[in-house]
């Protein structure tokens, strides 16, 4: 009945509430007491099938449960620990990257949200991150989701900038989802562009449409395109005849720690590639 309904609805609403103080208060805790950490999910070429960079993706356990970083960074931004956290994972990032063993010019990227990138100290912050592990700044990608650019593009373009200037390269992440999407490559002049996991899911339903005209498109404005969730070999196969370089998803790697990371890479390195490691903790 519509009672029935209600009740359900206010109940999930409470519940959500909840969550969210109690995720809050664990969140300064978790950052005080160095309760997260970072996984890496490699990017391959798909016609070598080298390791070309791995991106940085972040971790927390609360209260003995995995919570989503698309569920805790928003809090994060809302309650400003964003910046406090945002500089760990970039110094932690480009501190693990000096320290691979696999390989001294695989790259590494790492996420930004909407304040970081609207943060004023964020180029020293990440200059900071460059000096103090010594990374070649060109190892270093920043990922800025392509929603981002509606609001603040003028801003956002200047932050691009300067962020390319200091010698990282910078990718458009989750492309496609947005609704600036093609204008914003010309104007961007970014490096990298991830094509958002949902049309490779739909590859057979359309994905292929979108895909190739991104394709095609960066291409003309010099940038190098990643396809992001890629699980399957048929995926892989389609991917690659349409002239896709980098692939990326569970199909190569579920994100690794650091020292599993090592073993997948030296495993890869040696042609073994049936044995996949799944997420650790
Ligand atoms: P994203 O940057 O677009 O990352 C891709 C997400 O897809 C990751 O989820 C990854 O684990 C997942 N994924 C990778 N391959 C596959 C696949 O084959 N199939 C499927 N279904 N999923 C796949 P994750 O790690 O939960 O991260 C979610 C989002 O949280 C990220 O999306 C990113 O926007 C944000 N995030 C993660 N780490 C950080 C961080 O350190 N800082 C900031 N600001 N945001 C972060
Ligand atoms: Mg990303
Ligand atoms: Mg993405
Ligand atoms: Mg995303």
């Amino acid at each position: 009945s519509n009672n029935a309904n209600v009740l359900v609805f206010s109940e999930k609403m409470r519940e959500t509430l909840l969550f969210k103080s109690r995720l809050k208060a664990n969140l300064e805790y978790a950052l005080a007491n160095n309760q997260m950490y970072l996984t890496y999910q490699p990017v391959v070429d798909s016609s070598t099938a080298d390791i070309i960079f791995c991106e940085a993706l972040l971790r927390w356990y609360c209260d003995g449960n995995l919570v989503s970083p698309e569920d805790f960074i928003p809090i994060a931004e809302q309650h400003g620990f964003i910046h406090e956290i945002g500089a760990w994972v970039l110094n932690q990032a480009c501190q693990d990257a000096t320290r691979w063993e696999f390989a001294e010019h695989v790259g590494v990227s790492v996420n930004m949200s909407v304040a970081q990138i609207m943060h004023l100290d964020i180029i020293n912050i990440t200059q900071n991150a460059i000096t103090q592990s010594g990374i070649a700044p060109h190892r270093l990608h920043i990922e800025i989701t392509e929603s981002l650019f509606a609001e603040n593009l003028d801003k956002v373009i200047k932050v691009v900038r300067k962020l390319q200037a200091l010698g990282a390269k910078v990718s458009i992440d989750d492309f496609g989802t947005g609704f600036s999407s093609l204008a914003l490559l010309q104007n961007l002049s970014a490096d990298i562009v991830k094509i958002d996991k949902c049309f490779i899911y739909a590859l057979k339903h359309g994905g292929d449409v979108i895909i190739q005209a991104t394709q095609s498109i960066a291409q003309d404005f010099k940038y190098d395109v990643v396809a992001e969730g890629v699980e399957t070999a048929e995926q892989v196969e389609a991917l690659k005849s349409m002239g896709i370089k980098y692939l990326q998803g569970y199909y190569f790697s579920k994100p690794l720690t650091f020292s599993d990371l090592n073993k997948f890479a030296e495993a890869h390195s040696n042609g073994i590639t049936t044995e996949r490691l799944t997420e650790g903790c």
